[in-house]
């Protein structure tokens, strides 16, 4: 094998880590299509059931193709592992329930993903598990003003979707730090080539790989990065991390996994009892995506800042949202951001009907409910993805009736905002 370690940029390794093929190996990584892996001995299988060998047994715990795609986006993050699931609600429920049962409760900033949203304001509050919701821009002081002594989890993405805001980093992990309180951030709509989240004070890092990683809208998936630096140890608000796990015979996790905790608990326990994995093929496609992440970034940040800025000098353009426009959202963006990603929202004058008629007018972005495609795509929230909230609760939700969410590709830019002003001047 070849030695990659001294290798940090993060173009190689999007091109080249997770995956070192031994001599005669496949150069490419290979599509593992097996439930089952096969042992000689039966005490080499009960030594991994025990979790006392590390090696895969069954794909719902652990897949070759899927530990490939796990090293790659943990090397991306900077992190020293990761889990790869079924999609990325996976991903925020396995971070949600490896640290909290009934009873517990989270922060969580109020400019996410509307599938975070309910998972926390809906499902898991009828489990017990409690959630307080404060601005992604809030200060320290108000995150802690809303700490309990069952808080188990402060979570915050770091560009908003569809708010397009950028998180107080500062804030969030100052108040973890001081609280001993787990932070974890949703990174998909920046990827770990705008940001990373470990190195701005997070502990965990999610991802719905279905957007960028995988890039091409073809694969499903969630991962969750473990920075593993997050000390369990004496901690008392994570007793189970510091208590013997009975179900792995006394397994104290704090004491016995070193910095992977996190990510042994929650492949022993929780894909072991809910068994939302991601599946080889997806990991093989996701994978697949990874290796030209950096270079459709670069484009994607560089055609969204031009057409964010085509429509803030657009005298029918009510509103504009997107990180590096001035605002509240540049003083972060520039702190902790080096390019934007693809999300704008925007509004044009007329309202909500005429929303509609500028979609219709549009020719190359398509009218779908994805984001993070490298084609070009546009979506109305208030006749979509939020049509069953009243005007009230679309206010209260930072959602205005007349808001156009688009998602820029790699296209190229002049195309794009000729597309947008014959749109505009048709509706
Ligand atoms: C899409 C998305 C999710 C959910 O991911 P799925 O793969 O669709 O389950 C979570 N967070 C963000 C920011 C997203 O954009």
């Amino acid at each position: 094998m070849r030695d990659l370690s001294s290798f940090h940029h993060i173009e190689t390794l999007c091109a080249q880590a997770g995956y070192d093929p031994a001599s005669g190996d496949p150069r490419v990584p290979p599509i593992v299509q097996s439930t089952t892996f096969y042992y000689d001995r039966a005490e080499q299988l009960a030594d991994l059931f025990d979790l006392k060998a590390e090696g895969c047994f069954y794909s719902r715990l652990g897949n070759p193709t899927c530990e490939v795609l796990e090293k790659k986006v943990a090397a991306l993050e900077g992190g020293v592992g990761a889990i790869a699931l079924s999609s990325g609600q996976a991903a925020t429920l396995l971070t949600v329930l490896n640290v909290c049962g009934a009873g517990d409760h989270v922060v969580c900033s109020q400019a996410v993903y509307g599938g975070t949203f309910n998972l926390l304001d809906v499902t898991l509050k009828k489990l017990g598990i409690e959630v307080t919701f404060v601005p992604a821009q809030a200060s320290q002081a108000e995150i802690e003003a809303a700490i309990r002594p069952q808080t188990r989890l402060l979570f915050g993405e770091t560009i908003a979707n569809p708010a397009v805001e950028v998180l107080n980093f500062e804030a969030f992990a100052g108040a973890a730090k001081k609280f001993g309180i787990l932070f974890a951030v949703d990174n998909t709509l920046a990827t770990p080539v705008n940001c990373r989240p470990l190195e701005w004070g997070a502990d965990l890092v999610t991802h719905s790989s279905s957007k960028y990683l995988d890039g091409h809208a073809v694969a499903l998936g969630g991962i969750i990065v473990d920075g593993g630096r997050f000390d369990f140890s004496d901690n008392p608000r994570y007793p189970e991390f510091n208590r013997p796990d009975e179900s792995y015979h006394g397994l104290v996790y704090s004491r016995d996994c070193g910095n992977r905790a996190f990510l042994v608990k929650a492949r022993g326990q929780l894909l072991r009892d809910l068994g939302t994995t991601m599946s080889p093929m997806n990991a093989f496609l996701t994978e697949l995506g990874t290796e030209t992440l950096h270079l459709r970034m670069e484009r994607t940040n560089r055609n969204a800042l031009a057409v964010a800025e085509f429509l803030a000098g657009h005298p029918e353009v009510e509103f504009v949202r997107y990180p590096f426009l001035k605002g509240e959202n540049a003083a972060l963006a520039k702190k902790y951001l080096t390019g934007g990603g693809g999300m704008i929202s925007f509004g044009l004058t007329g309202g909500r009907e005429r929303a509609a008629r500028f979609i219709a007018a549009l020719k190359l972005f398509a009218n779908v409910t994805h984001v993070a495609d490298l084609r070009s795509s546009v979506i109305h929230p208030a006749s979509t993805t939020h049509r069953q909230m009243s005007e009230e609760a679309l206010e209260k939700a930072g959602i205005r009736p007349n808001q156009i969410r688009l998602s820029i590709g790699i296209e190229h830019e002049e195309d794009l905002i000729a597309d947008l002003k014959q749109a505009i001047e048709r509706a």
